[in-house]
Parts: C-alpha cells; sequence; structure tokens
C-alpha cells in the first residue's frame, strides 16, 4: 500500500504535487474542457485547508523541451483562480531565482503554478539536476497525474529520490480500483476492449486471461480476429500479421476457460465518411464496404454477457464513434453498462472520453483518468511513478 495524502501533515509545509493539467485548448488560449482541473480540485483543496503552502506543476502539450507561448499553463491558472476562487500565481518558468523567491514568501493556503514542465528537455530525460531544483522547491511531494504515471520523468520519479512522497486522492482512485479488478476482481469479471491499435490491448488480454471470465471485443481491432477465424471483413482496417498472437489469444483463452466473443453483425459503410452510404449486414462484411461498428444484434449479445458480470473493465470505443452513425454501439453499451450494479472501471482516453459525451462518468465505479497508464496497469507493469511512492 503506497501513503497518501492523509498519511501526512501538511500544515505549514511546501508541498509540491504533479497535477495533470494537460488540458485541451481551442487554438486561442481557451480551455474547451477542464474536466482534468476539476479532478484535482479534491487533493488541491484538502492541502490548502490543512494549511499547505502548495506548489502545482504540469506538464501541457508537447513542447519538445523549448519555450512555446501557446502552451504556457497561463489559462490553467486563469481557470483554477475560478475555481478555488482564490488567486493562483502562476510563474514565468519550473524553476529558477524568481519561483524560489516566490516558494520561500509563500503563506499557508497560497497557491502557486509553475510553468509547463516540458518547456524545459531535461524533464522527460528524467535528468537529476533538473530534477533536484524541481524538488528543492518543497518539503513533501503528492503525486496527482496518474496519465504520467507509466512515464519516469522528473516530475514523477525523479524529485522522489529527495522528498517524501504519497500519492494525491486521484492516484489514490486509480490505484485502488486497478488493484482490485487485477488481483481480486468480483466474479464474473469481463473484459471489454475495442479501438483501432490491437497490438497495444494484445499484452493487456495476454495479462488479463488467468483472472477474467469474458472476453467482449469490437472496435477495429474485432475485424483482425474474425479474419483469422475466417469471416470476411470487405475492406475494414486490419492489422496484418497478427495471425499467431490471434490464434496463441484463442489458445490460451480456452486453457484458462474464458469465452471470447466477436461481432455477429456490424454497421458497414462505403467510405469512412458521416454521411457516407451505410447499411448492417451480419456476419460476413462484402468487399468494397468497410466495418465501422458492432451492429444491434451484437449490441444485445454483448449486453447480456455484461448483465451477468460483477466487475467490467471496459478499453477502446466499440466503433468510429467520432462520427455520430457509427457510434450507436458505443454509446448503447455505455448507457447499459452505467446502470449496472457492478464494479465498472472505464480506461481513459477515447472510452473516458466517449462515456463523457453522454454524461456518463459519474454512473461509473471509476472512470480513469490516464488511457495510457490504465493499458500499463492492465498488462501487468509497475508503473514507475507509482512505485516511487513512499510504502505505508
Ligand atoms: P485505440 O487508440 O486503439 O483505442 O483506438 C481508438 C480509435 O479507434 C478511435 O478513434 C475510434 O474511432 C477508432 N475505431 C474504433 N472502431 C473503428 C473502426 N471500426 N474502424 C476504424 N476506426 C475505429
Amino acid at each position: 500500500m503506497k501513503k497518501t495524502l492523509t498519511d501526512i501533515q501538511v500544515k505549514g509545509k511546501r508541498v509540491l504535487m504533479r497535477a495533470d493539467f494537460n488540458v485541451p485548448l481551442d487554438g486561442k488560449g481557451k480551455i474547451t474542457d477542464d474536466s482534468r482541473i476539476v479532478a484535482a480540485l479534491p487533493s488541491i483543496k484538502y492541502i490548502l485547508e490543512n494549511g499547505g503552502k502548495l506548489i502545482l506543476m504540469s506538464h501541457l502539450g508537447r513542447p519538445k523541451g523549448e519555450y512555446n507561448p501557446e502552451l504556457s499553463l497561463t489559462p490553467v491558472a486563469d481557470r483554477l483562480s475560478v475555481l478555488l476562487k482564490k488567486n493562483v500565481k502562476k510563474m514565468d518558468d519550473c524553476i529558477g531565482e524568481d519561483v524560489e523567491d516566490a516558494v520561500n514568501n509563500m503563506s499557508e493556503g497560497d497557491v502557486i503554478l509553475l510553468e509547463n514542465l516540458r518547456f524545459h528537455k531535461e524533464e522527460k530525460k528524467n535528468d537529476p539536476e533538473f530534477a533536484k531544483q524541481l524538488a528543492s522547491l518543497g518539503e513533501i511531494f503528492v503525486e496527482d497525474a496518474f496519465g504520467t504515471c507509466h512515464r519516469a520523468h522528473a516530475s514523477t520519479v525523479g524529485v522522489t529520490e529527495y522528498l517524501p512522497s504519497v500519492a494525491g486522492f486521484l492516484v489514490q482512485k486509480e490505484i485502488e480500483y486497478f488493484e482490485k479488478v487485477t488481483r481480486d476482481p468480483d466474479k464474473p469479471f469481463c473484459l471489454m476492449l475495442g479501438g483501432a491499435k490491437v497490438a497495444d490491448k494484445i499484452p493487456v488480454i495476454e495479462n488479463m486471461l488467468d483472472k477474467i471470465d469474458f472476453l467482449l471485443i469490437g472496435g477495429a481491432m474485432a475485424y483482425t480476429f474474425l479474419k483469422t477465424r475466417l469471416k470476411g471483413v470487405g475492406d475494414s482496417r486490419v492489422e496484418d500479421d497478427m495471425e499467431d498472437t490471434v490464434n496463441k489469444i484463442f489458445e490460451l483463452a480456452s486453457a484458462n476457460n474464458v469465452s471470447i466473443f466477436l461481432p455477429k453483425d456490424h454497421v458497414v459503410a462505403k467510405e469512412i465518411k458521416a454521411n457516407a452510404k451505410r447499411k448492417i449486414v451480419k456476419e460476413h462484411i462484402p468487399d468494397g464496404w468497410i466495418g465501422l461498428d458492432i451492429g444491434p444484434e451484437t449490441v444485445k449479445s454483448y449486453e447480456a454477457i455484461l448483465k451477468e458480470s460483477k466487475t467490467i473493465v471496459w478499453n477502446g470505443p466499440m466503433g468510429l464513434f467520432e462520427m455520430k452513425p457509427f457510434s450507436v454501439g458505443t454509446r448503447e453499451l455505455a448507457k447499459f453498462i452505467s446502470k449496472l450494479d457492478a464494479t465498472t472501471v472505464i480506461g481513459g482516453g477515447d472510452t473516458a472520453a466517449a462515456v463523457n459525451q453522454l454524461k456518463l462518468g459519474n454512473k461509473m465505479s471509476h472512470m480513469s483518468t490516464g488511457g495510457g497508464a490504465s493499458l500499463e496497469y492492465l498488462e501487468g507493469k509497475v508503473l514507475p511513478g507509482i512505485a516511487a511512492l513512499n510504502d505505508k
């Protein structure tokens, strides 16, 4: 068990917290979705209400180690000031004399936001000197950015060499849910995978096969699986050279008594356009047609499996959900899962985006805030940013 915010005293202490403020911007400096800032509020408020001096740090976008005014965290500081109803002082850099002066003049309950960490190439390289400079700003380190816990960067792993390090509330919840589903899941356990990149999901399947009972597959990855079962996939997106891997998965599944379910009908279109000619086909997709969503019969049969399950982990949309005509399968299953009395864990990235579009996030047991990090957890990997935190 990792130490968390409630295991330490923050009163009067400089608390250096890694948050995930990597928010979408409209290109003119306006935040289009502040949910990542809102998600960090419980830890932020706890620290402030308990008399900590809070120094926040984050990355934003991919500035490639150079200053880029378009990726400044100023809009985040402004939004945070509104949400907290107090001034959040935004620094022009994340290290250096100005930052040190500001930090030394803080009072209890003050908040400072450092500038984008990735304006320094040393951040992603986990440069020890850079990490030491960051760490010197605080007396305690709080990790609350699950989305970067799978990366050993200066602000996630480097600083833990120098400071007592604990999980913030967001990371604590992520650990609790992912530990539960990977170590002690309530059964039956259904893993639902979709999305496009099969190679990304294979290590997840391999690691989870001895824990799950059902594996539901949708999205473009289903066509790679269906092709090895000699089903017609038409012009759908398939990954080549996966036959041996997929066959191995089927063998492992039967050895572990896991039932794998593949779509039995499909929404197909002539081209990848929202207004393209489309129809529903059963079993085989004819040449000249592209599979872009699971069909209604598949939705019904997947619902029957989900209903039996006590644990559901879902990663990857069931179709090309960004285009409305191909979003029905993803939407229907999201709605169905949200009503079930089961432990429901939604992977970050596209899956969380699809669920959020439907405003169903608060109906799930856990919405992960990390796409890559949640996949790595399910792969059974140790996330360096979590491993580096102090044990209880
Ligand atoms: P991934 O990053 O592998 O989870 O893939 C997510 C992406 O897969 C989303 O952008 C979906 O639109 C896309 N996707 C899902 N189903 C299909 C499909 N049948 N054909 C093409 N793209 C798809």
